[in-house]
């Protein structure tokens, strides 16, 4: 257990700023490894945090090797998506290693974290981590109130906004791919239906096709609700010009009839940063993690998969090669996602040229081609390619990856 000093300093050998996913996560693993962790969280438990609550095959691969159940009665197959006249269904590809997904509002979820956290011998403490004091490139203490805290590694998993990653140097890469979106609940009859929904073409009350698209992820029949939610991609140069919590009640209406919606409720907003786009992200004893260090799929949005990987990955750093972080993780990063993450980053600014979506939607999502193409795409967009995948998308995909990297070498990519 961490402990006190004879002035008061609480010693840890894991310090983890952040108890979203990504940080419970991290000190469920540094405490299973033996380590002294402390879990620093500005809020106390259970907290809202606004998100689709979607968990892909990808989060269920790591929460089944932490071995936590989330919302056992419910699980979905794959992803249907709506618009320009036509549907086509992308069942979860069997290839990878988790074959279902589910969905649970994150106030249950991340309280579920935090307790098996705290279960595993990390304890808690409640408050703003603070005054980062750095002596020779390495975080020597912090503070949480009066408290000081002193540990061998920290592990900053503070999301998006990093109030306490800025402070170390973390910057935000804004000329990049960002997503803006917001999300609400509703009851609906529908709620048990083992499908995740998202409609591309997103119309105004006036009938204007917006940049975006919308989803419905069902989250079960014991919970009779949906998370219904909207995100756009934005960049500096092209931002969408959208008010997120104005379109998504404009587009509850238009879906009610179809899902019995009730009234939407806690209809809330935020902004991602995706696929790297964030430099700053080690020092000697320090690592950012998660939407921190902008881990967040630049197609779909998916964060809580990738906060819980990059826990995982930087437990073991730390316990493997326990030497100075300030290289090491910035290249852990990218050996795992750097191509992945860039070639996502590439096709996604396609997606803020407003011309573009008019044209590609109907190809995608009406006829032959779009039922056989979509599921792929579907597969490409979540990741959910494995480096041991041989078949031909597979390979594509990695070699597209690579071709992108290779072109796109000076852009900011956890660097
Ligand atoms: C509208 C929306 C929909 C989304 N939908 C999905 C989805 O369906 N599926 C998916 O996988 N991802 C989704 N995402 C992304 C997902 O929400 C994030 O990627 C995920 O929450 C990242 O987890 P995290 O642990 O890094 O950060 P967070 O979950 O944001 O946790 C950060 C924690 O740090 C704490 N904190 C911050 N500063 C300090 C400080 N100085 N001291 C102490 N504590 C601090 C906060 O209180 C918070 O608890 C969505 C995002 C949005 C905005």
């Amino acid at each position: 257990m961490p402990h006190a000093n004879s002035a008061s300093a609480l010693l840890a050998d894991v310090a983890v700023i952040g108890a979203g996913p990504a940080g419970s996560a991290a000190a469920i693993h540094a405490a299973r490894a033996g380590f002294d962790t402390v879990l620093v969280d500005a809020a106390s438990f259970p907290r809202d945090k606004t998100c689709g609550d979607g968990l892909t095959p990808r989060a269920m691969a790591q929460l089944d090797r932490l071995g936590i159940t989330v919302n056992a009665r419910y699980r979905n197959l794959g992803l249907k998506l709506h618009g320009f006249g036509g549907s086509v269904t992308a069942p979860w590809p069997q290839s990878y290693p988790c074959t279902v997904g589910t969905a649970l509002p994150r106030v249950q979820f991340d309280a579920l974290l935090v307790d098996t956290a705290t279960s595993a011998g990390a304890s808690f403490l409640q408050g703003h981590a603070t005054a980062p004091r750095i002596e020779q490139g390495r975080l020597r203490s912090f503070h949480v109130g009066e408290q000081e805290v002193r540990a061998k590694w920290v592990i900053v998993a503070d999301g998006v906004r990093s109030t306490f990653g800025k402070q170390l140097g973390r910057q935000w890469h804004k000329g990049e791919v960002y997503g803006i979106a917001a999300r609400a609940y509703a009851t609906s009859p529908r709620a048990a239906e083992p499908w995740m929904h998202s409609h591309v073409e997103l119309k105004d009350d006036a009938g204007v096709l917006q940049p975006g698209y919308g989803w419905i992820f069902p989250l079960g029949e014991q919970l009779g609700q949906v998370n219904i939610g909207l995100g756009a991609l934005s960049t500096q140069a092209r931002p969408a010009k959208i008010n997120t919590k104005k379109l998504l009640e404009t587009y509850a209406t238009q879906q009610r009839a179809e899902w019995g919606l009730g009234a939407v409720v806690k209809v809330a907003s935020a902004a991602l940063p995706m696929g790297g786009a964030v430099s700053r992200v080690a020092g000697k004893n320090w690592v950012l993690i998660g939407d921190a260090a902008a881990c967040v799929n630049p197609l779909n949005g998916e964060g809580i998969d990738y906060g819980l990987e990059t826990a995982a990955l930087a437990v073991e750093l730390i316990g493997s090669a326990p030497g100075e972080l300030d290289t090491a993780w910035p290249h852990t990063l990218r050996e795992h996602y750097g191509r992945a993450f860039l070639l996502a980053r590439t096709a996604a600014r396609l997606l803020t040229y407003p011309k573009f979506l008019p044209v590609a939607g109907p190809v995608a999502l009406r006829g032959p081609a779009g039922k056989l193409l979509m599921p792929a795409a579907a597969r490409l967009m979540g990741n959910l390619v494995t480096e041991e995948d041989q078949d031909l998308l597979a390979r594509a995909w990695r070699l597209a990856g690579a071709g992108v990297h290779a072109a796109r070498r000076n852009t900011p990519l956890w660097s």
